[in-house]
């Protein structure tokens, strides 16, 4: 791919200054200047359609975020060391949205934060140390976290008291009942740790395993795991910086479309819409002991802009009807997609619930081979049309949309229309 002068004396000033670790989306990187809405604008003015970004998951700059934390800033910012009124409303308001028996909030600052405090608190209750999650789950970066973060590859070894689990893959199961496989690898892997010596302490995962390749069905197909890593003394985590908020349509979170009560529930990304704010909420009786015997404080995490960041988030959703529009305007986007795939065999499965879509590109439908090569000539095309998507999955073959909640049907037509015409090019 051909770079211009400016990107890439970009790219030359990032390895300089940033060392060798980061990673561009794209064959042909993309800088960005602006945004608004679902819009995303470079340095000419040229408008980019956004359907990947989960921070800001009610838009680009939505002003009510904007006007929250500016208004915030200039008053007053403090820590939970201090009584502060913003970080009680906040967490009363988010507990309201949490199923019964779930009734602490504690407050972090990144995604990968919340899981390090959750194993910690899972830990501490259950007096076991062994952590199940999906084959290519990924959970954050502490050391902690990325030792059960599958998707960081092999570089990054897991923790001999990690057990995998097939991800609960509809498009490919051998037997049809989804959830009994997904049962059956859990309690595999239970036996195993246990045969080990290892108590198992948690069952972790996205509500809609994102980048396992994005199975969302059929709900209720939980049920069974969980009931399984509790009769082992160990607790259920679910995971919802991915899948929460609204994301997946049904309702406010992504265990709820599986009728199960999670333990602990960790969040972050959309959660402040690019301010960074995070956190886990749990049964107090789960939290009970790690309380008793850690003395929390997070710098940051619970600081009261962070709360009035998170407060507009929550109320925009509910005022704005958002969790509605991801269950509509993605039916309406996913019928599109499903259209496609009777003019493109490369087309194997269309996937996914409310804005959180998986499309599954195969070389051969009948074996479902995994075209990972074509997978990234489709991202790297609609990135060339000024559409924003990724790919995810074992086998680096799912097209990964995940566009704000606040989209349109016409741009759900944008992104089908733009998605045919790579398609054909790319066949
Ligand atoms: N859990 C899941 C499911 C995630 O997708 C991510 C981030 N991609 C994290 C945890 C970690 O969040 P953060 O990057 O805010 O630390």
């Amino acid at each position: 791919a051909e770079l211009d002068a400016a990107t890439a004396a970009m790219i030359a000033d990032r390895k300089k200054l940033l060392g060798p670790a980061y990673r561009l989306f794209y064959q042909r990187p993309v800088h960005f200047v602006r945004g608004e809405g679902a819009w995303l604008y470079d340095p000419e003015g040229n408008a980019y359609l956004d359907a990947y970004n989960n921070v800001t998951s009610i838009g680009h700059c939505h002003p009510k975020v904007v006007e929250a934390v500016s208004r915030q800033m200039a008053t007053l910012t403090t820590n939970t060391r201090y009584l502060h009124d913003s970080v009680l409303r906040y967490a009363d308001r988010l507990l309201a949205t949490m199923p019964e028996g779930i009734g602490h909030f504690m407050f972090t600052c990144t995604g990968s934060d919340a899981n390090d405090l959750a194993v910690r608190i899972a830990q501490s209750y259950t007096g076991g140390q062994g952590i199940i999650v999906t084959e290519t789950a990924y959970h954050g970066i502490t050391q902690t976290v990325a030792a059960f973060s599958p998707s960081l590859g092999e570089n990054v070894p897991l923790g001999a008291h990690v057990r995998t689990v097939p991800a609960p893959d509809s498009y490919r199961s051998a037997t049809g009942d989804v959830g009994a496989e997904f049962a059956a690898g859990v309690q595999a892997a239970i036996r195993d740790l246990q045969r080990h010596g290892i108590k198992p302490a948690l069952f972790i995962c996205d509500g809609i395993f994102s980048s396992d390749g994005v199975f969302d069905g059929p709900a209720g197909f939980l049920k069974g795991a969980v009931e399984a890593i509790r009769v082992a003394g160990g607790i259920y985590i679910a995971d919802e910086v991915q899948s929460g908020f609204g994301r997946t349509g049904d309702a406010m979170w992504g265990f709820q479309r599986h009728g199960v009560v999670p333990d602990l529930v960790t969040m972050g990304k959309p959660m402040g819409n690019g301010y960074p704010v995070a956190g886990v909420a749990g049964r107090p009786e789960v939290l009970a002991e790690f309380g008793r015997k850690a003395r929390y404080f997070n710098t940051f995490g619970g600081n009261a802009v962070a709360a009035e960041a998170a407060m507009a988030v929550l109320e925009a959703i509910q005022s704005e009807g958002l969790v509605e529009n991801a269950r509509e305007t993605g039916r309406y986007l996913k019928d599109g997609i499903q259209a496609l795939a009777s003019l493109h065999p490369c087309i194997g499965d269309v996937r996914g619930a409310g804005l959180f879509l998986g499309v599954e590109i195969v070389s051969d439908r009948v074996a479902k081979t995994p075209d990972a090569a074509m997978t990234t000539r489709i991202v790297n095309g609609l990135r060339d049309e000024r559409v924003l998507i990724s790919a995810c999955a074992k086998a680096a073959n799912v097209l990964k949309i995940r566009p704000p909640l606040i989209f349109t049907r016409d741009q759900a037509d944008i992104l089908v229309e733009r998605l045919d015409r790579v398609l054909s090019r790319c066949a």
